[in-house]
């Protein structure tokens, strides 16, 4: 018997917060920040150093001749603005991050402890192989895991991110076709495929085709089979999908491609809901990425760093990008274009980054691995797709669930916007809303394949507790809006640092201002 949640309690006329800002623009106990160069001037120092004359540096000439600008604080007054400016920020440690499609899972504080090590944090890319065995160690125990993980026999790291992983993917399947006089031009994309995997084959100079959803949120499979022929390069395959659901026809397709002499990439930045349980390697898949920032628990957000190594099947092995690790009489070598040829990997069709990766994720990565073990990993899955389903059937009957009817979700449940019809609403308010009652929004407007999304990904580590919270506000919110109290959410967020912006120049066209530095135009030539 599943307790009832407890509500938020609704506002009262009187204890209802004022619609708009304070008289002085700070709320609660936040100060509203302003920037360095508004609240520092280049007067004021941090430090106590003696003023040493120029020459004594030795700076063969390059040393500073004037002061740049720059302002400076006081030290508590530089303290103070870095922690008022994380206070204004919402990460995974302040509470749960439901965000579908990302994966925002706890980052164990063990993973972040170890790639601190200066054995790990201090090195050179450049540093000659024998004076970094144990990194390359590292690197080459994490890829003989995340081949067995994944039952396939080769893996690179190099990728940044997961885009980047696919875009390595996509490479090496080009160079595959390639390599046989091959000039195949179409890839095709499942509806249900993530919005990275069309731009990653069109990147790549092939014509993409979509392939419509059936009703159940999977691949229409009979579709997809209807339009293989000698042309179709590769199919690219989300699994599981961006509506959190398991591609179950993947073996039938992956055969069916392959007949038809084309190849099959697999979206596995969902790996999480599926690690330990299924090895995509099984199903037929030719080359998947995974996001070590989502199944791993690596950090991510604000741009990165993420890694998204690939993993290879037997024929696209050879293709596979440069540098990676072997094992050689007990030493780690580092195959790069000078060797390739000579350790018998000259096909690669070149190389991601201008180093090996990204090491800090790897070592992350393998201290999530193993402090786990392949038991831990799959209970990692397990409990990630109970959460979901959790969520998915304890807020199905006050929101719309396109695809509740077809069965248990992956690790997040997906809603539509059937449930706003009629209140004037849309899924844009009710996230805002959300951020009022204490929670990040989940993913809005993503998948497309139904209207006004809204996909829940609670990921593992959340307790029981915390999802009830969630559950509450969000059912409190639906119930709220079909109740016709439509003013808090169109308001809404109230108490955010910064109300609503722009939604898409927000984050494409940031206003990155500061005050010009005091230098007299002519010195500043
Ligand atoms: C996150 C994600 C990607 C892209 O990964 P990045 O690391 O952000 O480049 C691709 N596909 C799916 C399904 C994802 O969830």
């Amino acid at each position: 018997m599943i307790p009832e949640p407890r509500p938020t309690r609704p506002f009262t006329a009187a204890s209802a917060p004022p619609a708009g800002p304070t008289t002085t623009g700070n709320r609660a106990l936040l100060l509203e920040e302003p920037l360095l160069f508004e609240s520092g001037s280049p007067e004021v120092s941090g430090v106590d150093l003696e003023d040493v004359p120029p020459h004594a540096f030795r700076l063969a000439g390059f040393e500073r001749t004037r002061p740049i600008g720059l302002p400076g604080l006081s030290e508590g007054e530089a303290v103070r603005h870095y922690t008022r400016l994380s206070r204004q920020n919402y990460g995974i440690d302040l509470g749960p991050f439901p965000l579908g499609s990302c994966t925002m899972k706890h980052n164990p504080r063990l993973g972040e402890k170890l790639a601190r090590l200066p054995g790990f944090a201090d090195l050179h890319p450049l540093q000659p192989q024998d004076t970094v065995q144990g990194a390359l160690a590292v690197m080459y125990a994490l890829g003989e895991w995340l081949k067995a993980l994944t039952g396939m026999p080769a893996v690179a790291l190099s990728p940044r991110a997961g885009a980047h992983g696919e875009l390595a993917g996509m490479l090496a399947i080009r160079a595959a076709h390639e390599a046989r006089g091959d000039a195949r031009r179409v890839v095709l994309v499942p509806e249900s495929a993530h919005g990275t995997n069309p731009a990653t084959a069109a990147f790549c100079g092939y014509a993409v085709e979509s392939v419509p959803a059936d009703a159940r949120g999977r691949i229409d499979t009979a579709a997809l089979l209807a339009r293989l022929s000698p042309d179709v390069a590769a199919v690219m395959i989300t699994n599981p999908n961006t509506c959190g659901l398991f591609e179950s026809d993947l073996p039938v397709i992956a055969r069916a491609v392959h007949a038809a002499g084309g190849y099959v990439y697999c979206d596995g930045a969902n790996f999480n809901a599926i690690v330990g349980r299924v090895r995509p390697g099984d199903l037929g898949v030719d080359a998947m990425h995974i996001n070590l920032h989502k199944t791993f628990s690596t950090p991510h957000g604000g741009g990165g760093p993420g890694a998204g190594p690939v993993v290879f099947s037997a024929a696209l092995a050879p293709f596979a990008p440069l540098p990676f690790v072997v094992e050689r009489d007990g030493r780690f070598h580092l195959v790069e274009e000078e060797t390739a040829e000579a350790d018998g990997h000259g096909s690669s069709f070149g190389r991601m980054a201008a180093f090996h990766g990204q090491m800090g994720m790897f070592v992350r990565a393998l201290a999530y691995i193993l402090s786990h073990g392949a038991d831990g990993l799959r209970q990692v899955a397990d409990d990630a797709v109970l959460n979901a389903n959790y969520v998915l059937r304890r807020l199905e009957d006050v929101l719309s669930a396109p695809f509740g009817h077809a069965g248990p979700c992956m690790h997040e449940a997906l809603f539509d916007d059937r449930f706003l019809e009629g209140t004037g609403l849309s899924t844009l308010d009710f996230a805002k809303a959300l951020i009022d009652e204490g929670f990040h929004p989940m993913t809005v407007y993503f998948p497309l394949v139904v209207h006004g999304a809204m996909l829940v990904e609670p990921t593992e580590t959340e307790p029981k507790a915390r999802l009830d919270q969630f559950i509450a506000a969000m059912r409190a919110l639906a119930e709220t809006a079909k109740a016709g109290d439509v003013a808090r959410f169109r308001e809404a967020p109230r108490f955010a640092p910064r109300r609503r912006l722009d939604e898409t120049e927000a984050a494409r066209r940031p206003v990155l201002t500061y005050r010009e530095p005091a230098i007299p135009r002519s010195e500043a030539a």
